[in-house]
């Protein structure tokens, strides 16, 4: 009795849930090149990135959902390649352990949409808030305070 009431407990929240998968088409729009860096974890070639000596003040917004994920003030000149952040936007950005290629490392992911941004690095000094969320440029979109 008690593994039938389990099912039927969780069967409309799995319905629920492939429901979820199927109306999302954030990553419909996207190219090739997009989906290979945020639908298959991929990254771009180093220092080749449109926004990886962008300085202007808005802010970029998660190139799949338009999620608002850092404010131009956090950004900084890392030199690593790739545009740095050293702070996000509270809520945007989810973390998870990633342990490709034998190293240890902490995947960042939109939190809304969950496509790949990059990782994100602590301890290496760049600025006071100590801290350095390495993006790929093909993840975000800039978007101009002023539009
Ligand atoms: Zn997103």
């Amino acid at each position: 009795m008690k593994k039938i009431t389990l099912v039927l407990f969780f069967f409309p929240l799995i319905l629920l849930s492939q429901e979820i998968v199927k109306t999302s088409n954030y990553f419909d729009e996207l190219t090739v090149e997009e989906k290979r860096i945020i639908v298959n974890k991929g990254t771009e070639k180093a220092g080749t990135g449109i926004y990886n000596n962008h300085f202007n003040e808005g802010t970029y917004i998660c190139k799949a959902c338009n999620n608002p994920l850092f404010k131009s003030n956090s950004k900084f000149k890392s030199d690593c390649g790739w545009p740095a952040f050293d702070d996000a936007i509270k809520g945007s950005i989810s973390r998870y352990a990633d342990f490709s290629f034998g190293i240890k490392r902490i995947e960042i992911c939109c939190s809304n949409c969950n496509g790949h941004l990059g990782h994100v690095f602590e301890g290496e000094r760049f600025t006071e808030k100590n801290i350095r969320h390495c993006v790929n440029s093909l993840s975000i979109k800039f978007i101009n305070n002023k539009q």
